[in-house]
């Protein structure tokens, strides 16, 4: 296919889908939510997922958000092709992207659809663009429960050791004012 053609078609894709988006919206329930900003280009997006029993795998992606449409298609194909996908597969899939984007990498036939980004690799700020949802899950998906729960279980103990400190000068100045 000449070089113009495949543009066309690129092009033709991603404005299908900016117009007519298939995942715009909100997972139920949200196991996960994550922003995304590209200050650069003003495009904003918000997933939200919904993860499998075990918490293994993405049983769906949505996407909410503002932007340009190179932003929000990237978006849409973005949750297509991670559906149903293990956690595991999800972050080689990110890297991946990322790899393309650098034009050093693309899609096997499966999720070839991805490929249309590809077109935009040649262009540093749209680069930022297709980039913005997949670095939101990425971020997404390395921000475990376990991760919240620990935390909130140290900041808990700070707060004991704090009071256990407190108490100990409480009863130091009670002993200085015997
Ligand atoms: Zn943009």
């Amino acid at each position: 296919m000449p070089l113009g053609n495949l543009r066309d078609l690129y092009q033709q894709t991603i404005l299908e889908r900016y117009k007519n988006p298939r995942y715009r919206g909100k997972t139920n329930p949200v196991h996960r939510q994550q922003r995304g900003h590209n200050p650069s280009c003003g495009d904003t997006i918000e997933l939200t997922l919904r993860l499998s029993d075990a918490g293994d795998a993405i049983e769906e992606v949505m996407f909410e958000g503002e932007g340009c449409a190179i932003s929000m298609a990237s978006a849409d194909l973005m949750a297509e092709a991670l559906r149903g996908k293990s956690i595991e597969d999800a972050l080689e899939m990110v890297k991946r992207f990322q790899c393309m984007m650098k034009g050093e990498a693309e899609f096997p036939q499966e999720s070839r659809k991805l490929n249309v980004m590809q077109g935009f690799a040649q262009f540093p700020t749209r680069i930022k663009c297709a980039n913005l949802c997949w670095d939101a899950i990425k971020a997404a998906l390395e921000s475990s429960d376990i991760t919240a729960e620990k935390q909130e279980a140290e900041e808990q103990n700070a707060e004991e050791q704090n009071a256990e400190k407190q108490n100990a000068e409480n009863q130091n100045n009670l002993v200085t004012t015997e």
